[in-house]
């Protein structure tokens, strides 16, 4: 069985999520749903990165322990996947016992082969914020976060030989021009690799919460090499040489994907590939770095007071249409804005109007000429969908480039094409001696509702499986998306009876 790994970043516990978070993880569970669909046996990784100074200073001002600090905001992860409904198979935390283990052993091996070596790191310091900058970082001299004098101070430090990597990347950037995408985000850092990479500090002694560094004693591991290992934690990356655990971890391992913010990307085109090849194991196939969103056409930020709060607009528009609107109005990979307007315009026109209109047209005329079930005859011979093909292989292909806004393009062409469609037959025009040709025409356009639940199920889980339910399918949705997806044939169940219900998306207003 073909296998499929993605992953979401691990999220920083220093505060509760907003639409950036959700945005990440919603496209990754979108993927791993339409690849579960394709047949494949998926694994889906997220959850949070909880060292460092940042997470233990502000425990230490609520007065509680960086650890309960954590379990608070990852717990507030959790609670919004669960209500976004997130299909994670996983979800780490780097405070984990089974984490710490492997970033200790990863730790210990490079150091026994010459990539993690002894130092002094010396930098640009601020005392009150207890933070290292690098001269490119300080504003007029001074430190960026509170405006204070910084001096220059001198720590021991371990360093993980990036510089001895340099050529490696590079070369295997040229080789699998697919690794970084977007493309117009990774000649950023094919030209930060070629200006020459630096060694890197990897372990601090001024922060006491992180994972300790073995052997080595005042040493924590710095909070970016932690949390990158994540991803062959989660996957059983072993300890020992035996074959069985070694099959075990590379049934999943390379990662399929890994969705990052473009903030941090480099951290997962440079830093980790080097980590990898340190480690003599495979680099995975892909980094996709996403854009970020505005809200309003200004930034988001905390003192604006202008962060989306992602429950809020699933309690206004539905969990469905909140997913649906962030892979729609975006080519996936650029910048977005996010505001009331768009998000009203995109439920009101393509979800109401369009797809729940259809759906509610179909289901009433079934209901009023049929008593809800239309004759097997009707579904002799269906027309509308003659090139489903090719149709199919594009939205596949759309999937496969991480083009999400196309896969949906596609999907809505047909919702518009089948309006139309009904609007010409004019079917409420119809009489009694009309009955067979009445009956062909619903069933052209339950049929391309079945289908279209089925398409939509990655995006709007929910509204597909009650779009299935009431065109009457008591059968798993899941195994005619397999026959659909991977046979290109879809077959109507015959003499359903239709369970017509509450309007899909009723029509909204702006919220206060
Ligand atoms: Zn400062």
């Amino acid at each position: 069985m073909k296998t499929f790994y993605v992953t979401t970043p691990l999220y920083y516990v220093n505060d509760v999520p907003h639409i950036g978070h959700a945005y990440t993880t919603v496209a990754a569970d979108v993927l791993a749903r339409w690849k579960r669909l394709c047949g494949e046996k998926v694994f889906f990784l997220t959850g949070t990165d909880e060292h460092g100074s940042k997470i233990a200073e502000a425990a230490a001002k609520v007065q509680i322990s960086p650890l309960d600090y954590a379990t608070k905001y990852a717990s507030e992860f959790k609670r919004l996947w669960v209500v976004l409904g997130i299909s994670n198979d996983d979800f780490i935390r780097t405070t984990e016992e089974r984490h710490r283990k492997i970033v200790q052993f990863v730790f210990s091996r490079l150091e026994a082969t010459g990539d993690i070596y002894p130092g002094t790191y010396s930098g640009w310091y601020c005392t009150p914020c207890e933070s290292f900058y690098a001269e490119s970082d300080l504003k007029d001299g001074k430190c960026p976060t509170c405006g204070r004098a910084v001096e220059i101070l001198n720590e021991d430090s371990y360093f993980f030989r990036l510089s001895r990597y340099q050529d490696k990347l590079l070369k295997h950037y040229e080789e699998n021009p697919d690794f970084l995408q977007p493309n117009f985000r990774s000649q950023e850092i094919i030209n930060f690799v070629k200006q020459g990479l630096k060694d890197l500090s990897v372990s601090r002694t001024r922060v006491s919460w992180g994972i300790p560094v073995p052997n080595h004693p005042g040493h924590t591991v710095y909070v970016w090499f932690d949390a990158l290992i994540n991803y062959i934690t989660a996957v059983g990356y072993p300890m020992d040489s035996s074959p069985e655990a070694w099959d075990s971890f590379r049934e999943f391992w390379p990662a399929d994907v890994h969705f990052v913010g473009k903030e941090i990307f480099r951290f997962h085109a440079v830093i980790w590939p080097a980590m990898l090849e340190a480690l003599q194991i495979n680099i995975p196939k892909k980094v996709f770095a996403h854009g970020w969103w505005t809200v309003e056409g200004q930034k988001m930020s905390k003192s604006l007071g202008n962060v989306v709060d992602p429950h809020k607009v699933c309690d206004e528009y539905g969990v469905d249409a909140f997913r649906y609107f962030l892979l729609r109005e975006v080519p996936f990979g650029g910048d977005g804005d996010f505001s009331q307007g768009a998000v009203l315009n995109r439920y009101n026109a393509e979800l109401a109007n369009a797809l729940g209109n259809l759906l509610s047209r179909t289901l009433t005329l079934i209901a009023k000429h049929f008593q809800g079930s239309l004759p097997s005859s009707a579904y002799g011979k269906l027309s509308l969908l003659s090139d489903l093909k090719p149709l199919l292989s594009r939205i596949q292909g759309s999937y496969d480039r991480l083009a999400y806004h196309e896969a949906l393009d596609e999907t809505w062409s047909l919702v518009f094409r089948t309006n139309k469609y009904i609007d010409e037959q004019a079917p409420w025009k119809l009489g009694p001696a009309d009955k067979e040709k009445l009956s062909g025409i619903l069933a052209e356009c339950s049929n391309v509702l079945q289908i279209l639940a089925v398409l939509l199920a990655p995006v709007m889980p929910e509204k597909s499986a009650e779009m299935w339910k009431q065109l009457g399918r008591t059968d798993s949705l899941a195994a005619a998306a397999r026959a659909l997806l991977k046979e290109g044939v879809f077959h109507p169940e015959l003499a359903q009876t239709i369970q017509k219900g509450e309007s899909l998306f009723p029509r909204k207003g702006r919220w206060k």
